[in-house]
């Protein structure tokens, strides 16, 4: 079949939601013109800004740091940096800096790395045997605060992370779910995060299906580990990946959807919901809902149940407060 964008090469990519079928060259431009449609809707990037692109070594932010690259080209002053967090999961986080690697020296950015083992005295797989909790929400919470704490170090106004049309889809029903509203209302483009110390995420990909985002990988050719983490499948989310997988069967435009519900409905759900008390944690300094953030609770819960990663964590949390 051809392509029924151009008619000219073979249409190898099918759109189910679309009702087409495209080439490689066709993909490429409607992606970028959704990405770039995405980012000048909700007005992300301004000249002179310090742009971080969480790059984890996979194909979504190998796709996003390339397309930001691109978007934000013709703008003065901006300077963009990759920051990959390297969480301690042998086998599959050292290839994936590999690839980081690879991509980064392509498209001649700057790269930072940091990892749990400097901020928290362990590896992730270290910590995984030793809670209750899954390895997705240490990682996660970890993760999450490494990552603002370094951005902000690094003076960036804004960080890009990969988060696709998949990833968002599955964030909204797991919140709606969970009945989690103002959790729910934070994943819109133009809810504000509530601390100024914490800087403001985009997600450019959020309108774009994971396997297109995989399609455009390949066809630029960009550097990518292709296997997912060891501890994914075990994740809650996984099972609003099938979940919704199955439902795109029956309904192809079903993720579209439910994104686009929360761009309609999430300033109102903020407005009404998002009203707690951003506060610094007493132990990190870091914003917090609580009297320790929840890095800090987490840290806390594995001094109490190891004793050999107490000693290593504690020392961690201290020296990153000190230097705060
Ligand atoms: Fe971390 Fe879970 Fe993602 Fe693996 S799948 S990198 S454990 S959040
Ligand atoms: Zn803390």
């Amino acid at each position: 079949m051809r392509c029924q964008r151009c008619g000219e090469r073979p249409g190898r990519y099918r759109r189910p939601y679309a009702g087409d079928a495209v080439c490689g060259r066709c993909l490429v431009e409607l992606v970028r013109d959704r990405v770039f449609r995405e980012v000048r809707r909700w007005r992300w990037f301004r000249p002179g800004q310090t742009v971080v692109v969480a790059v984890s070594g996979g194909k979504d932010s190998a796709v996003a740091l390339r397309l930001v690259l691109e978007y934000l080209d013709p703008l003065p002053g901006v300077e963009v940096i990759a920051l990959t967090v390297d969480e301690g999961i042998s086998g599959f986080r050292d290839r994936c800096l590999r690839e980081a690697e690879r991509l980064v020296e392509r498209l001649d950015v700057r790269w930072e790395v940091v990892s749990f083992e400097e901020e928290y005295g362990f590896r992730l797989e270290e910590v995984v045997e030793e809670t209750e909790h899954p390895a997705c929400t240490v990682c996660g919470v970890l993760r999450r605060r490494l990552l603002n704490a370094r951005a902000r170090e690094l003076g960036a106004d804004v960080v890009v992370t990969g988060h696709n049309l998949d990833d968002e889809a599955q964030a909204v029903l797991m919140n709606f779910v969970k009945a989690d509203l103002a959790q729910l209302s934070k994943l819109h483009p133009r809810v504000r995060p509530e601390s100024e110390a914490v800087v403001p995420r985009v997600k450019p990909l959020r309108r774009v299906p994971e396997r297109e985002v995989r399609w455009v990988a390949d066809e630029l050719g960009l550097p990518y580990h292709p296997d997912p983490c060891p501890f994914a499948s075990s994740s809650v989310r996984s099972f609003f990946r099938r979940l919704l997988d199955e439902m795109e069967e029956r309904l192809p435009s079903v993720k579209f959807g439910i994104v686009q519900a929360l761009d309609r409905a999430g300033p109102v759900l903020a407005e009404e919901f998002l009203k707690g008390e951003v506060q610094r944690c007493e132990r990190c300094g870091e914003p917090a809902s609580d009297r320790l953030c929840k890095a800090c609770q987490i840290l806390e819960e594995l001094r109490q149940s190891s004793s050999r990663l107490r000693d290593r964590a504690s020392s961690s949390a201290r020296t990153s407060s000190e230097e705060r």
